[in-house]
């Protein structure tokens, strides 16, 4: 066995694999780059070398820089995590040559893998069943119109060397098959290096299913049941789960066999995962083989109870698998949430900043449930534009489906994030969609359910009361407190008066109060417009973020933060401001005037922080709708900002090269 290895990578997968490494008694090395100098990943390790600039092609993408970290440090091994190098297979044979090892397959599978219209030529030689397609060359777009015309649309044109979701386009008609095609190319070669493009079957509300194999140097090969992964926004994973709810027994196992057939026909070795799409009669079809450790591998882990960054270590180092197929069990269910630095409401476009809070719930098991969150960040950190925007993984496992996504959903509403704009309130309400709970999932769940994207949850009537009843709590714990501090101490005798409203949002609601004890823990009797009285028990002290208490013997964990005359309280997905106050204030609060907001619709203001990359307009230039004003750059993606209406120039505040904060200015129109 190795006794150091080096981790090739950052944030909470070089974080992950360090745990690891440090329970099978090997020493760890991290690389960082400037940008990364104080992350948790180079507080983790025992060793950290520096290899660079902020910028991953100057750094954590450059092999000699890795390997003469291995050299300085003795490090044996080379663990790629995944993304960055972990699918070169030059850098794998630039290791073998300095006789280091690298953690997982070798280059010859990571080639024949790695290109997507040469890897289904070996799953079709392999009898793996591939979408049906054509994978010759194509010559030119009226090519492409035969061939799609052979297949039947619609049809998916894709990028041969495609990856992360990028690179694919899909057509209905012959027009948009020879466009497609054009563009594709273009893109393709841009974006890749590479312009071959092929063209298959799109198959229509399709999920998507993944295979994790394991094999070792030794010709073993075996499969750890699968990921659902059909939750996705463009083509991106944004919650998985293990087992898949449509998977049966027999087809688990046809899939389980073929995938382990592709795996042995290139001479796999180390944990990979084969991709399926599935139709709605259980046909699947490979997509590709991912040949790394895949972003979402917990959830196999919380299944099967076996740690896959274990059994790359040891296949690695030459051993044989300990493992047997019969003694692969899936046990009860697990669902990871990937939680990404991305804001819902203004169409999940990247945001960066410091995290001016950070906190996770508890990690463990309680009771009949496990909390687990892979994350490489703390309370202070910087989420900077240079790199992937997720912060963290979240996985919940319980014995069944329903239990494991209420358990997340407690997770989610326990999950404290400030400074930065994050998806939690979309994955929160996510759990909540009755399609999801019922496990009726496509790849397109999220394009048909949120056709217009994300916008703030509206509390139903019984979410009403709870989140009355909890504005109701936290305003009296809050008076009770002033009148100590003042000194007005004839115990809450003027607080306890029985009738108060709450303004939700715009919602007048009253709320009775009945019997209790305004006190911490807190007893309260209370009653929401009319209905019947409810007991609200809670411990919460102002000041706290999470609010955690029973409200008519329910469970419930929100956040409130304080507002002025109020609270905005988070839960579920919901996000409501509350004031509580008695009835003759409120009455005096709506003859209030309400503040307007500014007028900025002849301002052009940047969606999110980051790089102005150019500046498509002159001063006094006239505008139609929808052609290009500006471009920004954030986190690895160009945004391109259009016009929504014709408009006319009449200022410009930004030039390229410049970064601006959210909201900045760029340009004025007249
Ligand atoms: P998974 O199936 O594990 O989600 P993805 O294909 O989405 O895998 O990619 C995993 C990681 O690799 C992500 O961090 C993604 O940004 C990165 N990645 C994958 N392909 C590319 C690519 N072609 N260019 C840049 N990054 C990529
Ligand atoms: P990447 O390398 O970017 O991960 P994949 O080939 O794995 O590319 O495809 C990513 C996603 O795109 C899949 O999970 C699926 O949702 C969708 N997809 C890919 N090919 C097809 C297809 N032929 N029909 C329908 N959806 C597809
Ligand atoms: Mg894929």
């Amino acid at each position: 066995m190795f006794t150091k290895i080096l981790i090739a990578n950052r944030g909470e997968i070089a974080c992950r694999i360090i745990k690891t490494a440090r329970k099978m008694g090997i020493a760890t090395v991290a690389v960082h780059s400037d940008a990364d100098r104080n992350a948790m990943h180079v507080e983790m390790a025992d060793e950290a070398v520096h290899i660079g600039p902020a910028a991953a092609a100057q750094s954590y993408l450059v092999p000699e820089k890795i390997i003469e970290a291995c050299k300085l440090t003795g490090a044996q091994a080379v663990h790629p995590g995944y993304g960055f190098l972990s699918e070169r297979a030059s850098f794998c044979e630039e290791l073998e040559k300095e006789g280091i090892v690298f953690i997982g397959p070798k280059p010859k599978a990571i080639r024949a893998m790695g290109d997507k219209i040469e890897s289904k030529k070996f799953a079709n030689a392999a009898k793996v069943s591939t979408v049906p397609g054509f994978l010759g060359e194509i010559e030119n777009a009226e090519h492409a119109e035969t061939i799609a015309g052979e297949i039947g649309y619609p049809v998916m044109i894709k990028a041969s060397a495609g990856g992360g979701g990028k690179g694919m386009r899909i057509a209905w008609s012959k027009a948009e098959v020879r466009d497609g095609f054009e563009r594709a190319r273009s893109e393709a070669k841009s974006s890749f290096g590479d312009d071959r493009v092929f063209i298959e079957k799109f198959i229509v509300d399709p999920r998507h299913i993944e295979i994790q194999v394991l094999a070792d140097a030794h010709g073993n090969c075996i499969y750890l049941g699968e990921r659902e992964c059909s939750i996705q926004r463009r083509n991106q994973k944004v919650v998985e789960e293990a087992p898949s709810p449509f998977l049966d027994e027999s087809t688990r196992k046809a899939m389980g066999k073929q995938a382990v057939a592709l795996a042995k026909a290139v001479d796999y070795q180390s944990a990979g995962t084969v991709e399926f799409i599935v139709d709605n009669e259980k046909n699947f079809y490979f997509l590709e083989m991912n040949t790394r450790l895949q972003v979402e591998h917990p959830v196999t882990e919380l299944v099967t109870g076996i740690d896959l960054v274990e059994q790359m270590i040891r296949v690695a180092a030459g051993e044989k698998l300990a493992i047997k197929q019969a003694d692969v069990k899936l046990n009860g269910w697990a669902v990871e949430s990937r939680l990404y630095a991305e804001d819902p409401y203004r169409n999940f476009l990247p945001s960066i900043g410091r995290l001016t809070r950070y906190r996770p719930p508890e990690e463990g098991r309680f009771g009949d449930i496990v909390v687990r969150n892979d994350t490489g960040v703390t309370e202070g950190s910087e989420i900077s534009m240079f790199y992937d925007p997720m912060i963290a993984k979240l996985c919940t496992w319980a014995p069944s489906r329903m239990a494991a996504i209420d358990a997340m959903s407690d997770a989610l509403d326990n999950f404290v994030v400030d400074g930065i704009e994050h998806n939690i309130p979309f994955l929160a309400s996510l759990m909540q969609h009755p399609r999801w709970r019922e496990g009726r999932l496509s790849t397109a769940f999220i394009a048909e359910e949120y056709p217009d994207g994300f916008s703030t949850i509206l509390p139903d009537a019984e979410d009403r009361s709870v989140l009355a009843a909890i504005a109701t709590a936290v305003e009296l714990l809050r008076r009770d407190r002033l009148d100590r501090l003042t000194g007005r101490l004839a115990p809450h005798s003027g607080l306890l008066k029985p009738d108060w409203v709450v303004w939700l949002g715009d919602d007048y609601i009253p709320v009775s109060i009945g019997e209790g004890m305004v006190s911490i823990p807190m007893e309260i009797d209370l009653s929401v417009a009319g209905s019947e009285p409810m007991t609200v028990r809670s411990d919460w002290r102002p000041g706290e973020i999470l609010w955690h208490g029973t409200i008519g013997g329910r469970h419930v964990s929100a956040q409130v933060r304080p507002i002025e005359n109020g609270a905005r309280i988070a839960w579920k997905g919901m996000s409501v401001t509350a004031r509580a106050m008695l009835p003759r204030i409120a009455e005096l609060d709506r003859l209030m005037l309400a503040k307007t907001a500014p007028d900025t619709s002849k301002l052009l203001l940047c969606p999110m922080p980051g790089l102005v990359v150019s500046i498509a307009v002159i001063v006094g230039q006239e505008v139609k709708a929808g052609e290009t004003l500006a471009v920004v750059e954030a986190m690895k993606m160009e945004n391109v900002l259009r016009a929504d209406r014709d408009v006319t120039i009449e200022a410009i505040n930004a030039k390229p090269g410049e970064s601006l904060a959210v909201d900045a200015v760029i340009m004025e129109f007249a």
